[in-house]
């Protein structure tokens, strides 16, 4: 496979704080010769772990671009004792759209990959993650939250993986996060994503949904900010002592968990993140959009568990996730 087309305007190896761009040629209407330009800052102190950050993989998801912009402009170079690579806003045409897709081709970064050098703007970016920075990276931390169409509990993630040392490297680093919840994620749809491609290379990797609905709150952004500080230390990247994490664990033991629209409508829930449901209780109603006199369908819980994730908007479609359902564990 031919060389990616995107080069960093600074070094990622030197020491210091180095702010720059990954520069991805970008020939359209509006700019023959153009680029898109997306930040990038590198901090090396020492010859320790390299830890490499991203917020924006999806572009309507703040908390991670906000924590990840103030630990760049409140660190203390001399309490990084390996090398940080952070990039806010990972698929920057879509973070400027506000949109989870990118506008320019209509891709979602977080299922294009292993990407492609010769394919569109979005599968550049890809192919650049996977090939040129997640193989210097030891821990990878790629922030997220609900989006505009889904809102969670905050919580960081991590999956089951074959090798059960991986598995539980990535899980010690997810709980060191000590978002209130740590979760164990069974995905919908795991080909081409980023958690697979940075999991195949055997690095611990963390993600994590700290809310949504398109927007952040100081609350999720806090846990934001003290999870990626606290990830850090945990991975020998800054110096500095962690209390022991208090987050709960929680598991999604089978496809029970995830429930999805039977009809579109008007979305009425009757119950809110955080709550402990019974198999068989009502979770959400849906009314006609277009009439009234009809009965609203009624969404019930496939299992027990923890409402751990929601639909957000006040309309909702045929199919879309409605309801995620997740089991404490001791
Ligand atoms: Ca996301």
């Amino acid at each position: 496979m031919s060389a990616s087309p995107i080069t960093a305007t600074i070094p990622l190896d030197a020491p210091g704080i180095h702010h720059g761009f990954l520069r991805l040629p970008h020939s359209r209407d509006d700019s023959a010769w153009g680029s898109v330009m997306i930040p990038i800052a590198v901090v090396k102190g020492g010859e320790g772990p390299t830890a490499l950050l991203t917020g924006a993989n999806h572009g309507d998801e703040y908390e991670g671009p906000i924590a990840l912009q103030s630990l760049l402009h409140g660190l203390d170079p001399s309490r990084v004792t390996g090398r940080l690579i952070v990039v806010p806003y990972m698929n920057l045409p879509a973070f400027r759209a506000a949109r989870r897709v990118s506008p320019v081709d209509g891709v979602n970064l977080n299922r294009a990959f292993p990407g492609d050098p010769r394919g569109t703007v979005t599968q550049k970016i890809a192919h650049f993650f996977d090939t040129v920075l997640v193989p210097q990276a030891d821990l990878v931390v790629d922030l997220h939250s609900g989006g505009r169409t889904l809102d969670f509990l905050p919580m960081a993630c991590a999956h089951e993986l074959d090798d059960a040392a991986h598995e539980a490297r990535c899980l010690a680093a997810a709980r060191a996060f000590d978002a209130p919840w740590t979760l164990v994620l069974r995905e919908i749809d795991a080909v081409g994503m980023y958690d697979s491609a940075v999991e195949a290379r055997g690095k611990t990797f963390v993600s994590t949904e700290l809310g949504g609905g398109g927007t952040a709150t100081a609350a999720s952004v806090a846990i934001a900010r003290r999870g990626v500080e606290r990830v850090l230390v945990h991975a020998g990247v800054i110096a500095g002592t962690l209390e022991a994490p208090r987050t709960r664990l929680l598991r999604m033991p089978d496809g029970d968990c995830y429930h999805f629209a039977p009809e579109a409508g008007l979305f009425e829930p009757l119950v809110d993140l955080g709550a402990q449901v019974a198999a068989g209780d009502p979770l959400a109603r849906i009314w006609a959009p277009d009439r009234t006199g009809a009965a609203p369908v009624t969404v019930t819980a496939r299992r027990a568990g923890l409402f751990v994730a929601r639909h957000a908007p006040g309309l909702i479609q045929l199919g879309d996730c409605l309801a995620v359902l997740a089991v404490p564990k001791g």
